[in-house]
């Protein structure tokens, strides 16, 4: 018999507190207060004041908090913001929305992270901001952005939809820049019953817009001062997200130490050309997803060990397969294959492993020795 090893697991995390997410919902519904209110405005606070800043402001997606977020900054039509090519595409739908174009820049091939010492080449008198997306929860590094985004006298703005309390160099994520986009979107390391989304600021104005933006523009009921929209965070998300607020960094915690467990029994697999990506973070890491790659030196190729693992009950994930300047609806933009060869190198090589708190050292083991074996035609 072979024992299935889950890509996601939600059993350890909810199980101990389904009671209290069933209680948190029912008073949302004996209140009724299916919009805004008090549910939401105490989420919003008591994210906000676990990362370190001072206001937030929950919306509809994670893609909503990217769009408005960059909107209430000032960035419009005419506008170019910096984005690594190897998000995920919400980044660029986020820039999209507001009327401003993405400008890419490729990856550091040992982190997946932007490699910042090429930003400076595609910097241009429209340049407004940066995105610093802190990919699979490791955190861009604070000093460096610091010392771009200042150079060139950038807006920094944090995609953190993969990094809820991540921490590098003494600094949370969503506490670098002028504001910062999150996701709760269920899988992500705090994700609700559905979508959701959260923008954090310490701008007070910066943050009235967003909540402006997100009721029809609307700053007092039926008086529309701004070109709003309808992305709210939904009240029974937000009663699921403060009840699971709390463990989050527990969470977090075990993930980082499934990845440590993952590091070590990987090493051997080096001799065949796999390897993780490298952690500059530290414990502040939080393992959104632990990502391997199966290099050119590995004897099988990325899809047929990942077709090799599925058969024998291990579930993976590529993400993401296409790098976004290789997206079909994104071909206007003129990018083409070759202009960013880390990111095109990557997106064949990598494979997320299972990743989830509660991953027992266990399953790591036979994660590790499925791929040990199939590498080795057992
Ligand atoms: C999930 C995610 C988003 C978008 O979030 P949604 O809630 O799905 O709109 C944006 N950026 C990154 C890096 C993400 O992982």
């Amino acid at each position: 018999m072979i024992m299935q090893v889950p890509f996601v697991d939600f059993s350890w995390q909810h199980e101990p507190i389904q009671s209290e997410i069933d209680q948190a919902i029912a008073q949302v519904v004996q209140r009724g207060d299916f919009i805004l209110g008090q549910t939401v405005a105490q989420f919003e606070q008591a994210f906000a004041q676990a990362s370190g800043v001072e206001y937030g402001v929950g919306v509809g997606c994670g893609t909503d908090a990217i769009a408005l977020g960059l909107q209430a900054c000032g960035i419009g039509p005419g506008d170019e913001v910096i984005v690594p090519v190897n998000t995920f595409i919400a980044t660029v739908i986020g820039v999209l929305r507001t009327g401003a174009k993405p400008v890419f820049v490729d990856c550091d091939p040992a982190t997946a992270l932007i490699d910042l010492e090429q930003a400076p080449r595609v910097v241009t008198a429209q340049t407004k901001a940066l995105i610093a997306v802190h990919l699979y929860g490791q955190m861009v590094s604070p000093q460096q952005l610091r010392e771009f985004t200042t150079a060139h006298g950038l807006l920094l703005f944090e995609d953190a939809a993969q990094a809820h309390l991540a921490q590098r160099e003494g600094h949370r994520a969503g506490s670098l820049g002028v504001a910062a986009g999150y996701s709760f979107y269920p899988s992500k390391n705090l994700g609700g019953f559905g979508d959701g989304g959260i923008v954090l600021t310490n701008d007070q104005t910066l943050a009235q817009k967003v909540r402006c933006y997100r009721n029809y523009g609307a700053s007092q009921k039926y008086v529309h001062t701004e070109l709003g929209t309808n992305s709210r965070l939904d009240s029974l998300q937000a009663a699921i997200l403060e009840v699971k607020l709390p463990h989050l960094q527990e969470w977090n915690l075990a993930r980082n130490q499934a990845a440590g467990q993952y590091d070590e029994a990987l090493k051997p697999l080096a001799d065949y050309g796999i390897f993780p990506f490298r952690n500059d973070g530290g414990p502040g890491h939080i393992y959104h997803l632990y990502v391997i790659r199966v290099t050119s030196e590995s004897p099988l190729t990325r899809d047929n060990l990942q077709k090799a693992l599925g058969e024998r009950g291990i579930q993976t994930g590529i993400h993401y397969p296409i790098p976004c300047h290789l997206q079909p609806a994104y071909q206007y933009l003129g990018y083409h294959t070759g202009d960013f060869p880390h990111a095109e190198t990557l997106a064949q090589e990598i494979l997320s492993l299972p990743m989830f708190p509660g991953l027992s050292e266990a399953q790591v083991q036979q994660v590790v020795e499925t791929i040990k074996s199939v590498i080795q035609g057992d």
